[in-house]
């Protein structure tokens, strides 16, 4: 059999892409420093090989949503790294999260309260990201938050404060007026901590002017291979490939249709291959009649919907021995990016890569080694 195992579909991680993806972004923030933002699984693909590589390309700061994914990753992290929880510090979490040595984002008065009471119990400083909603309208302290705080010489003596934090809005649209208007008020903010470590901006941020960049950017997407931004070409190297197996092609006639509801109907004989993947491998039901697969060079558009294992492929016009079952279709790679697939699924590629799921036969090409192919 044909290399690929026994699923539907491969899935392929270039961990060296990530890793000079990290480099770019690291360059071109400098002197700011360059955290990695790992929650969800790492974008869904590994958040412990894609921690360890981005740690070997020097990055020492990794921020996830969840205390939960914090405590899972925590184990597989030196010490020396730190551990940033976005979604903040749950009721009753306190001691796991210290005990753990996972820093947590302060979003409100009342965490603040609780981390501070925290610190007390266990007798020593604990470390915290304090964040300001400078206009994202989600997570965040109000200015009037901010103020009592930064006078509150408890609550200082307490809580080691590693960052000011906030998140834009609008950073993948780089002319938008939100970034500057967000900018102001986080520079702002951020000066009653004097001395405290700043960070505001995301991938998109990263590719903002140098005043966005502050001290400490938190960079997701453009690890990953997402485009940072909606402007021009995309600056990041490709870090996933995704293949499906033809898994049957069948001959219809014209006049004949295919899949669930019939939303196909062949307008002349065509031959329809019939590949190995489909909504539950986060191939999204909005592909259907819409997107493509790829092979030889040429480009297979899917026909009729998405089915849960399966999407239908119009092969016709290759000719019969150019493709047959068993032969792999390119659904992400060199002829369509993560961000066209995303663009013809209407969705993001935050999405496309958290959905991707865990069926496909997943392989790691080593960052250090470059041993393409290699499993982990
Ligand atoms: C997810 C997230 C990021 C990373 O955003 P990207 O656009 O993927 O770079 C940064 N900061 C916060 C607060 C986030 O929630």
């Amino acid at each position: 059999m044909d290399e690929g195992g026994i699923s539907g579909g491969r899935l392929r991680i270039d961990l060296g892409a990530i890793a000079a993806n990290y480099r770019l972004i690291a360059g071109r923030v400098a002197p700011a420093e360059a955290g990695a933002v790992v929650k969800a699984n790492a974008y869904g693909l590994g958040a412990v090989e894609v921690t360890r590589a981005l740690r070997d390309a020097g990055c020492r700061l990794f921020f996830v949503a969840h205390l939960g994914e914090a405590l899972a990753l925590r184990p597989a992290l030196p010490a020396d790294l730190r551990l940033i929880v976005l979604n903040g510090l749950p009721p009753g979490a306190e001691a796991l999260c210290a005990e753990a040595h996972v820093i947590p984002v302060l979003n409100s008065p009342e965490q603040a309260r609780r981390w501070a009471e925290a610190a007390r119990k266990t007798g020593r400083r604990l470390p915290a990201a304090l964040q300001f909603d400078s206009g994202m309208g989600r997570l965040g302290m109000a200015a009037e938050d901010l103020a009592p705080l930064a006078a509150d010489a408890l609550f200082l003596s307490a809580v080691d404060l590693v960052m000011v934090m906030s998140h834009l809005a609008c950073a993948d649209t780089p002319e938008h007026p939100a970034n500057r208007a967000q900018l102001a008020r986080f520079e702002a903010a951020a000066a009653l901590f004097p001395g405290i470590p700043r960070a505001l901006a995301n991938s998109g941020g990263a590719f903002l002017p140098a005043g966005f960049h502050a001290d400490i950017v938190r960079a997701g997407i453009a690890l990953y291979g997402g485009a940072p931004n909606r402007d021009g070409p995309n600056p990041m190297q490709p870090v996933v490939g995704l293949e499906a197996r033809v898994i049957q092609i069948r001959t219809i006639a014209a006049g004949g249709a295919v899949g669930y509801g019939h939303s196909h109907v062949c307008e002349r004989e065509s031959r329809i291959a019939t590949i190995g993947v489909g909504y539950a491998d986060g191939l999204p039901r909005s592909l259907g009649n819409r997107g493509a697969a790829w092979h030889a060079g040429e480009r297979l558009p899917i026909v009729g919907r998405v089915s849960m294992d399966s999407i239908t492929i119009d092969v016709t016009a290759l000719a019969p021995g150019r493709i047959g079952a068993g032969d792999w279709v390119e659904l992400i790679g060199p002829h369509q990016p993560i961000d066209a697939l995303a663009d013809d699924a209407d969705t993001i590629s935050y999405e496309m890569l958290t959905s991707l799921g865990a069926r496909y036969d997943r392989s790691y090409v080593d960052a250090a080694t470059c041993n393409r192919g290699d499993t982990i």
